[in-house]
């Protein structure tokens, strides 16, 4: 079997998982990858000091991608990464947190599939898991939730592909990427779902990074926006919330 970590061979694409931001989440074999290709094509999430692990000689390719920012058309991104394989180049494609969620991964792996070239993927640590447990909240709680679900608050003001209603009977625990804009259309959808207004949320704010910040609140206060969320943010909904224990500033008075 293919050793994830092992080197690229020339005209070889991953496509890795950067995880939340501190390099110190990388994987074995993103950091193996990133340290020892020939062009890095990353995604806007993906932080300095990740990208500082790059080969001093290698090429830093940004692709942007970030809501309500102007970024680079997604057959564009396809397109570089075909050509620089063509090129006989050993492309890391980096994206924030996982690839595979709500990534666009999933695209480019069969752009790449379709053009005949040669890749892998190393999965990361995905931001809607990881910014929780870096706030303290863990996602499941064996006392009040035995299943969660994962969405994308992008889509919550316009025609919705979500039936909230349903959503909301059936998962305990919701945890929203790309909520940050629309985070009083998500609260006011999810109380008209029936979901008690006293729910409690909490908003991650650039977990993993120096900026990180978490505010936790009602669903009501953040319907009435008296809690405003500014992205990058993981919103979670659910009493998972209340279990928070804030164990990185008790490190930091101890400290
Ligand atoms: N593939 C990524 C998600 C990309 S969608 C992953 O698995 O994490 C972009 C959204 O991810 C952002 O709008 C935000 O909701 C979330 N996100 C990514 N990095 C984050 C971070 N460091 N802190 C908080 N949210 C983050």
């Amino acid at each position: 079997m293919l050793k994830l970590a092992s080197p690229l061979s020339p005209g070889e694409v991953a496509l890795v998982g950067a995880g939340p931001g501190d390099a110190d989440l990388l994987t074995m074999a993103a950091f193996r990858l990133i340290a020892d290709c020939d062009v890095i094509v990353y995604d806007a999430l993906v932080s300095d000091e990740i990208l500082a692990l790059a080969n001093p000689a290698a090429e830093l390719i940004c692709a942007g991608k970030r809501g309500g920012r102007p970024s680079a058309d997604q057959q564009d991104i396809c397109q570089t990464m075909v050509q620089l394989a063509q090129q006989q180049k050993r492309v890391v494609r980096l994206k924030g947190g996982d690839p595979f969620v709500f990534g666009r991964g999933g695209e480019e792996m069969r752009a790449l599939a379709a053009a005949g070239i040669r890749f892998r993927v190393i999965p990361g640590i995905t931001s809607g898991i990881a910014a929780p447990a870096l706030a303290g909240i863990p996602v499941t709680d064996r006392t009040t939730n035995a299943s969660l679900a994962f969405l994308t608050g992008h889509e919550a003001h316009e025609e919705s592909r979500i039936d909230w209603p349903a959503l909301v009977a059936a998962f305990p625990v919701l945890v929203f990427y790309m909520g940050a804009k629309n985070l009083p259309q998500i609260a006011r959808r999810l109380i008209g779902a029936g979901l008690a207004a006293d729910v409690s949320i909490a908003i991650i704010h650039a977990a993993g990074t120096a900026n990180e910040s978490c505010i936790t609140g009602s669903l009501r206060q953040a319907m009435d926006g008296e809690l405003v969320a500014v992205s990058p943010a993981i919103v979670v909904v659910g009493e998972v919330v209340d279990g928070r224990i804030d164990w990185r500033s008790m490190n930091q008075e101890k400290a």
